[in-house]
């Protein structure tokens, strides 16, 4: 049986203005009962102080969507790791394909981001995962290689990094990958932690599956002993749907 305990993260991406972010929250607090999987929650930005409200004392963590790689300084429009800590962030995703995609942003960019919340105390959730093209040409294990290169520049692990498998053609898209391509995934990017950091940590960090997860998959994913929870967008949006999924990772383990 594995000692990594089940994890939930809500990416609710650019969808809830801060009011309705909060009502979320809220509503998912009334249904979730997170005591046997961690929980967190990534609204948008405006969105982190009213959420952070909304959830004291439920549990239930806050984390945000991105942060800029500089400390301080002229970046308008960027935010830094030490103005999510003190917004009573906790987690923060980086290398989100979205990112990737639509920003260029890329190994270099991520590992700079690790670094500034490695200095913050603030965890990082490092999203990785290939396109479909690259699934078909056979290059899903080098792709997901290449993007553990922003971690090379550790010689230890960040604290509290955990790993996100989000295959680029399963979010978003109803169709998610399934249990048996998410475990081979999952242990080849473990296989690789072992490689950089040894087999201790690689066998305590949790990686997550994310794209298009449902109530109605959870449980087949949950089952696979790989899977470690998951990263979650559409279905977070729904305070029921949410409980659904948690209610399948808090499904004791094989
Ligand atoms: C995501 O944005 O990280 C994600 C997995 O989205 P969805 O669950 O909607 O596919």
């Amino acid at each position: 049986m594995s000692a990594r305990r089940r994890f939930f993260v809500a990416n609710w991406k650019m969808t809830r203005t801060p009011s309705r972010a909060a009502e979320l929250a809220r509503a998912i607090v009334a249904l979730a009962r997170p005591a046997e999987v961690d929980v967190a929650i990534a609204p948008s930005f405006p969105a982190l102080d009213r959420v952070r409200a909304a959830l004291l004392g439920s549990g239930i963590a806050l984390a945000a969507q991105d942060v800029f790689f500089e400390r301080e300084g002229a970046y308008t429009g960027e935010v830094s790791a030490a103005m999510l800590k003190d917004a009573g962030v906790s987690l923060v995703l980086v290398g989100h394909s979205e990112r990737r995609l639509l920003r260029g942003e890329r190994e270099a960019d991520f590992a700079r981001k690790i670094a500034r919340l490695k200095e913050e105390g603030l965890a990082p959730l490092y999203c990785v995962g290939e396109t479909r093209k690259e699934r078909e040409a056979g290059l899903t294990r080098d792709v997901l290689r290449a993007q553990l290169g922003a971690l090379d520049e550790f010689a230890a692990p960040p604290p509290g990094l955990a790993l996100a498998y989000e295959p680029v053609w399963a979010i978003g898209t109803g169709l998610a990958a399934t249990p048996e391509m998410a475990a081979d995934a999952h242990a080849h990017l473990r296989a690789e932690l072992a490689v950089r950091f040894g087999a201790p940590i690689a066998s305590s960090t949790r990686i997550l599956y994310g794209g298009s997860v449902s109530p109605a998959g959870a449980p087949g994913l949950f089952a696979e002993e790989e899977v470690d929870g998951g990263l979650v967008g559409g279905a977070s949006l729904s305070a029921s749907d949410t409980a659904a999924i948690l209610a399948a990772a808090a499904a004791p383990r094989a």
